[in-house]
């Protein structure tokens, strides 16, 4: 076992030279003889952005933000909220860059076979993000069914991006309703991800209208606990979360 073992450790060791190491040490020669040695200056180190004014904490803050922004990226302060857990945004920032592993990219990475990548709700077709979340038949119709209850009206983007700054905006323009707008579009985006996980690893499955509800559960306890006062119930709240979040123009429940 020890021969075997000692002679399996030399042969890895050698795939690892020969493969791997001298590749790059022939690489590294090649990047060396083309460097010239000047004896009569020393090395220094210069900061490429501010070639004159040289490197400052001041310049390399400015440089990290005046970044340009990818197109397919929200801006951080739409992004990165109190009210929405740490996990749920580093998912959405996943999601932005179809960075999931959904089927869609696990079989793109060789980790599932081409018939495993069918999207879990049974509607045959693949599993990509923008199937998903917004047009699979099943996970789909989630969109509608909140702005039911939000008693807005729209069609859904085609683009995920999109459909967050679209989503944002259907109940007016003011920076309080567009706020809580897209904190209902993550815990959608969120309870749709956890029902397909659900569905494929712990076999369970529960009715649009459930989910709904779970929306609404997940909405309502991410805005108390952020919140200084709350005093709603979460009948207020299913009835309009717009009036318990401070920025609704109907002040009547029914009890
Ligand atoms: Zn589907």
């Amino acid at each position: 076992m020890k021969n075997n073992g000692e002679s399996l450790k030399n042969e890895n060791k050698t795939v690892f030279e020969t493969e791997l190491l001298f590749p790059k040490l022939v690489m590294y020669r090649k990047c060396i003889s083309t460097l010239q040695y000047l004896s009569s200056h020393f090395d220094v180190w210069r900061w490429i952005p501010e070639l004159a004014a040289g490197y400052t904490v001041n310049g390399a803050y400015k440089l990290l933000t005046t970044r340009p922004t990818p197109t397919e990226c929200v801006p951080e302060a739409l992004l990165w909220r109190k009210d929405v857990p740490l996990k749920v945004t580093v998912f959405t920032c996943r999601l932005f860059r179809f960075c999931l592993p959904t089927k869609a990219n696990l079989y793109h990475r060789g980790v599932i076979s081409p018939d495993a990548q069918v999207c879990v709700a049974g509607c045959g077709y693949q599993e990509t993000e923008n199937h998903l979340f917004l047009s699979c038949p099943l996970f789909g119709q989630m969109w509608q069914l909140v702005r039911n209850w939000l008693c807005v009206y729209s069609v859904d983007h085609y683009s995920i991006v999109d459909h967050f700054y679209q989503f944002g905006t259907l109940s007016g323009g003011s920076k309080s309703r567009c706020s809580l707008m897209h904190m209902f579009w993550f815990a959608t985006i969120w309870v749709i991800w956890k029902e397909r996980n659900d569905r494929i690893f712990g076999g369970q499955v529960n009715h649009p209208l459930q989910l709904l509800e779970k929306i609404k559960l997940l909405s309502f306890w991410w805005f108390k606990a952020n919140a200084l006062v709350f005093h709603f119930s979460f009948h207020n709240w299913c009835h309009n979360p717009f009036v318990c979040a401070g920025c609704g123009r109907f002040l009547i429940f029914v009890v």
